[in-house]
């Protein structure tokens, strides 16, 4: 599967000059919503994911995701895995599963999100299964931005990785872009202007 060239199809990968909320500059951006929006090809890539799984031989019970972000990549992941799928979102800054979900005793969950960058967001949900007595067994998302080690690809682990490293993390491919301090930025010094996605309507 060319995962990279499905993310293009959906407008999902995009190109040009961009400014990530780190304040870095990329030529590449990642809209990972998008690649979400047909959903045939939500449930191909999430069908592609939890094969993955499924050849590990990992024992799985339930999918959580943290909103928003990972709430269709995990609905599907768990649509895939024919397995329960609940959600942690944020209250007032803090994670917490609310709406009635109930994480049972020593359940096996994989905490899953659309796109892995540094992991904070799904640690902090792993963290509450955990508070509610649930085993996290793996992560997953369909893109990683290469900051974690997946399963699978020779992309090592950088400092700023905030998933456990005794826990497995599964993903369709890595998307490691290069990024520029805007001082360093090859764009900024042809003249260009870097612009911050979600500004021009996209
Ligand atoms: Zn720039």
């Amino acid at each position: 599967m060319d995962v990279a060239q499905i993310y293009k199809d959906s407008n999902a990968l995009l190109e040009g000059h961009f400014k990530l909320s780190s304040g870095n500059h990329s030529s590449f951006y990642l809209q990972s919503a998008k690649v979400l929006e047909d959903p045939k090809t939500a449930k191909l890539l999430a069908q592609e994911l939890a094969k993955q799984i499924k050849e590990s031989g990992i024992k799985v019970d339930a999918i959580c995701s943290p909103a928003l972000g990972g709430l269709i990549a995990g609905f599907a992941l768990a649509t895939a895995l024919d397995v329960r799928f609940i959600f942690a979102e944020r209250v007032e800054g803090q994670m917490s599963i609310r709406r009635g979900f109930k994480v049972k005793e020593n359940e096996n969950y994989i905490i899953c999100e659309d796109i892995i960058t540094t992991g904070g967001s799904a640690l902090e949900a792993a963290k509450q299964v955990e508070a509610h007595g649930g085993n996290i067994v793996a992560y997953a998302a369909l893109a990683n931005r290469g900051f974690c080690s997946r399963v699978g690809s020779t992309v090592e682990t950088k400092e700023n990785c905030k998933l456990p490293l005794d826990k497995p993390l599964f993903a369709l491919d890595d998307f490691t872009f290069e990024m520029y301090s805007p001082e360093n930025c090859p764009m900024c010094k042809q003249g260009s202007k870097a612009y911050k996605p979600g500004s021009r309507g996209n």
